[in-house]
């Protein structure tokens, strides 16, 4: 017997439909390319998105047609993820931090038919228009007297010219659930990368849990910052979930330096903010010298990469600002776990709840995980064992677009490439990247925390170890390490701040001290680049 109630497909347009009938005057608050702040309403998203559809649709654009986008969180961007989508095509967001080959290689596998940009990338779309052939129109997120002259880029419009000229009115097609929303390319560390191929479905029930009182706990009375960028991972799903919420939203286009991003928290009562390790970085290196402090900052979701115990504890202690520690990847949409506390920690130990406050935390109801052994035995989750990390859910890929490299699932569950741990209370951690963790005389060190503890250190701005070859234990950690402008930090001192912290072992044999450390396109350091740099190097005393 099936049940009796309404079927109706989770579909994006929907989650716009909503914000736009209850929560249309909510604001929308961007920095723009330009420099100068832009506000309008959920209203104001919901007729222009549906000028976007009335324009791809004048323009031909077929059903699951790729529309790209190279641009930075703002609301134009905003407007082609509901128009693109909403309209039954698929929203490709290319990352512009990319190298041109790789931007031109990805637009043409994902056989992307319109590309439309920040006027910040036009040198980008000079050096790849060229190749690519299966681009029919190049669009320039600007008003019409910005678009440049003489560009070289052909078939170019303004996007307001393209656009601004098409009826507000316009019905949202209702389709299969199933159908692809938008993609985006992992990181691709090794060989070519691979897309993600998101669903309306998976979409919006991500959008659903990430909006959950134990994940971002979202509402209409929050005003959110997604510093995370919209071009990797749909900006953790934010643009979907702040719709169902209706909340306020905040972007801070290109200007994500420290002082910018803590003046758009400041001015615009942000409440909610998400972003990388990095940038948080930047913002608490801009506000301690001059004590500054937040007025309306609560909670911040933090992810990426692991999120160093110093700066938990710097946002907790100095600037009473709760930080969710949160893990997930391009292929689970992104949301996996995320660390808020249960019931039975409220009475423990400030310092107690902070150990647990750590760890990447819990699953989201939706994402199932285990971890395994090198045969693929389940391993126990008593908070020791680790093992390679798994996992399955409404929102985890089942395959890559085009079927790139073949069937990921191992049993139908998907492997991370992260190796973890899990506790008895179900909180995860992240031990390392499969393929960064030192193996030390049959032994297991995690880069992350021979990292997390250098980091804090007054005089380390960043750090990253990595294993390099040793006779007699396979392989030794080594740290590379920047210091803090100003900072006098030796070799010595900085190995003596290890005792204590750490087993003698784990210890790095060395550090370099660098002026910088690789990032890649999505902020997370480049090891692979490091391991390429320091090929000739060599452990003190071999
Ligand atoms: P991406 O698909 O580019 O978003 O990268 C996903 C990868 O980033 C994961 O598989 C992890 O290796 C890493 N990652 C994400 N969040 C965290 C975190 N909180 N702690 C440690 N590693 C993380």
């Amino acid at each position: 017997m099936l049940g009796l109630m309404q079927d109706h497909p989770l579909l994006i347009s929907s989650l716009l439909e909503f914000a736009e009938h209850h929560h249309g005057d909510g604001q929308i608050v961007s920095r723009r390319v330009e420099g100068d702040i832009h506000r309008y309403t959920w209203a104001d998203v919901a007729r222009r998105a549906r000028q976007v559809a009335n324009a791809l649709d004048a323009d031909g654009a077929a059903f699951s047609d790729r529309i790209a986008t190279l641009a930075w969180n703002g609301y134009r961007h905003l407007e082609m993820y509901y128009g693109v989508s909403g309209s039954g095509r698929v929203l490709h967001t290319i990352n512009p931090r990319l190298h041109p080959d790789q931007i031109a290689w990805i637009a043409n596998h994902a056989e992307d038919s319109m590309l439309a940009f920040d006027l910040s990338f036009l040198p980008l779309v000079q050096a790849v228009h060229a190749r690519c052939p299966n681009v029919r129109k190049w669009i320039a997120l600007c008003d019409a007297d910005k678009l440049p002259q003489d560009s070289g880029v052909p078939n170019l419009v303004s996007y307001e010219a393209w656009m601004g000229q098409q009826s507000t009115d316009y019905t949202w097609p209702t389709f299969d659930e199933n159908s692809a929303s938008s993609m985006c390319y992992t990181s691709g560390t090794t060989g070519n990368p691979k897309a993600a191929l998101y669903s309306h479905r998976s979409s919006v029930l991500h959008a659903y849990a990430a909006a959950l009182p134990d994940v971002m706990c979202l509402s209409a009375r929050d005003s959110v910052l997604p510093v995370v960028p919209m071009f990797h991972v749909n900006a953790w799903g934010i643009p979907y979930s702040a719709a169902m919420v209706g909340c306020k939203l905040v972007f801070p286009g290109p200007a994500l330096d420290g002082k910018s991003v803590y003046e758009l928290i400041e001015s615009e009562k942000v409440s909610f903010a998400a972003g990388v390790p990095t940038v948080w970085q930047m913002m608490l290196g801009h506000m301690k010298p001059g004590g500054l402090r937040f007025s309306t900052l609560k909670r911040t979701v933090i992810g990426g990469s692991a999120c160093p115990p110093a700066m938990i504890r710097a946002f907790q202690d100095d600037y009473g600002v709760e930080v969710l520690h949160a893990w997930g990847m391009t292929e689970m949409s992104p949301l996996g776990t995320l660390c808020t506390l249960k019931n039975k920690h409220m009475e423990m130990s400030p310092e107690d709840r902070l150990a647990i406050r750590l760890k990447q935390g819990r699953a989201i109801f939706g994402v199932d995980m285990k971890i395994v052994d090198g045969d693929g035995q389940e391993l126990p989750w008593d908070g020791k064992a680790y093992g390679d990390l798994h996992v399955k859910g409404p929102w985890v890929v089942r395959e890559y677009f085009k079927g790139e490299g073949g069937d990921p699932l191992v049993n139908g569950w998907f492997p991370t490439g992260d190796v973890a741990t899990i506790d008895a209370d179900g909180f995860l951690q992240i031990t390392d990247r499969s393929k960064d963790v030192i193996k030390s005389g049959g032994e297991w060190i995690s880069s992350i925390d021979i990292e997390n503890i250098a980091v804090a250190h007054p005089g380390i701005a960043m750090a990253a170890c990595i294993g390099v070859h040793h006779p007699k234990w396979d392989e030794r950690p080594i740290l590379v390490a920047v210091k803090r402008p100003g900072a006098e930090v030796t070799r010595e001192e900085l190995l003596k701040f290890y005792e204590g912290k750490t087993a003698k072992w784990q210890i790095p044999d060395d550090i370099v001290f660098a002026d910088a450390i690789p990032l890649g396109a999505t902020g997370k350091i480049l090891k692979t680049k490091l391991r390429e740099t320091l090929k000739d190097y060599k452990l003190p005393g071999l």
